[in-house]
This record gives structure tokens, sequence and C-alpha cells, in this order.
């Protein structure tokens, strides 16, 4: 028998409180490395604030978080992105007046911790290299000829795009999606879902997506969140199958936006 894949990330009865209002409340759940793995739930579920904990964009109010067994509960994002958690978020966080090439270029010379403290010539050096990452990464998400384009001017579907290609120049290891087909069109949707298709094994994907028929293809792993609470978490077949997501999910779809 072959060992099965070791978890990347460890969530222990993870809360996130704010008052009283329990916004995330004791979820645990594992995420094996290399996985595609989504979230799913209603509106209000929890899902942003629970990729907020796992970021560290928001500090946790109970549990703890693990990255390769190493507790990441209480660092700072910029510890994290270090670690090599990098995320999109359901509102973009791209440098709209800088070029689409700027932007990517930005976050990988952060990854290489060239924006500070080497001397000319390395600096140089250092660009160029991400200059030449930062252009591979533009083709893979397929915006290979808009580099010198002000990301302001990018339709929503190429800023998701974009959005992906500054996560990926930070060299992840785990990949955080927030609704990243959230206002695409059908085509937009359907490239966007190949490109994460077709990332490298050694990132992993978590996702949170609306479009389930995008999760469904993609994911490996489904956990269901429903009002701070985690429902459950296995393969898309069980998952879909379950009565108890039927009627606190998938029953409601319809009627959430
Ligand atoms: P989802 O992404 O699943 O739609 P969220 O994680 O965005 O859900 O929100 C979960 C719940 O937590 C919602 O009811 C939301 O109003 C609430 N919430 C989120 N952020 C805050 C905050 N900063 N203060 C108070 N309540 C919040
Ligand atoms: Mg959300």
């Amino acid at each position: 028998m072959t060992d099965p894949a070791p978890d990347l990330l460890e969530l222990r009865g993870v809360s996130k409180h704010f008052g009283s209002f329990r916004a995330v409340d004791e979820v645990g759940f594992t995420v094996r490395t290399g996985a595609r793995h989504a979230v799913i739930g209603p509106n209000g579920a929890g899902k942003s604030t629970l990729f907020g904990l796992v970021s560290g964009t928001l500090a946790a109010t109970g549990g703890s978080l693990l990255l390769d067994g190493r507790d990441v509960t209480r660092l700072p994002v910029h510890r994290r992105v270090g670690l090599g958690i990098a995320a999109t978020f359901q509102h973009s966080s791209l440098f709209l007046p800088e070029t689409v090439l700027e932007n990517v270029l930005l976050a990988a010379l952060r990854r290489a911790g060239a924006g500070t403290g080497l001397g000319g010539r390395r600096k140089a050096g250092a660009r160029a290299a991400a200059t030449a990452r930062a252009r591979t990464l533009l083709e893979r998400v397929g915006l290979p000829t808009r580099h010198d384009v002000p990301a302001a001017e990018l339709s929503h579907g190429e800023r998701r795009q974009l959005e992906v290609a500054v996560a990926l120049a930070t060299e992840p290891r785990l990949l955080l999606l927030d609704e990243p087909a959230a206002g695409m069109s059908p085509a937009e949707t359907e490239r966007l879902t190949r490109l994460i298709a077709a990332l490298p094994d050694d990132v992993t994907v978590l996702l949170i997506e609306h479009d389930l028929d995008m999760v469904f293809e993609l994911a490996d792993t489904v956990t269901v969140m429903h009002l701070g609470h985690h429902l459950t978490t296995g393969p898309p077949d069980e998952v879909r199958a379950s009565a108890e997501v039927q009627s606190a999910y998938l029953g409601t779809t319809e009627v959430s936006s």
C-alpha cells in the first residue's frame, strides 16, 4: 500500500468570532499536498473569513492552523507568504495605475527579497530574472499581449487572470482563490478552469467558488460550510449526494446571489 499524500494544511477547531457572532466556529479539516480542494456554502457561510484566517489577514479567536505541521496561527501575512501561502481575494488588490507586467513583477521581486538592500548590479540582475518570470506567468494565465496596459484598463475577467499571475509570482505552495470566477463570462470561466487545472502539482489549491460546475470539474475534495460550521469534507460525488448538503446548500443556490 502506498502512503496517502501528506497534509499541507491542517485546520484544528479554527474560530473567528466577531463579538458574540460566530462567523467561523471550530472548523476542522485537512488539505492534502497537491489537492484541488474547494470550499462551498451559501453566502455568509464563513468561507471568506476562513480564507482570511489561513492567509493571515484575520487573526483567529480560537483553534490553530498548521502548514506542514508547523503552527502558523499567529504569524503575520508576510511571514505566511514567505512560507508559501498566497491568496487572491474576493475584492481585488491590484495596483490599478501600474501596468500588467509591473503588477506581476512587484510580486516576483518581493518574493525574491530584491526590493531593498541589494547593490546596483545584483538588483538589476534580480529585476531581469523577475521580469522573465513575470512574462512567463502572464503567458500561462492567458495575458501574453497585455503587458504594457495599466491594470485599470483590463476587463473584469482579465483582472482576475492577472490576480492569479500575481499570486503565482510569489511561488506559493498553497494558493487560495476566493471566488475567482465571480462576474466572469462563461468563456472566461472556462479559461480560468483550464488554467487552474493546468497548475503544477506542487501548487496545492484551496478554492472558494460559487460556480458549482467549476467546482465539480476541478475539485478532488470538497468542503461544505454552513453558518460558520464545517458540514462535511469529502470527494465531490459523495458531497453532491449528501442529503445534508442538498438541504443546506444545493437547495438554496437558486435564491442566493
Ligand atoms: P462567505 O464568504 O461564506 O459568504 P463571510 O466569511 O464573508 O461569508 O461572512 C461570514 C459572516 O461573517 C457573514 O454573516 C458576515 O456578515 C460576517 N462578517 C464577516 N466579516 C465581519 C466583520 N469584520 N465583522 C462582523 N461580521 C463579519
Ligand atoms: Mg465570500
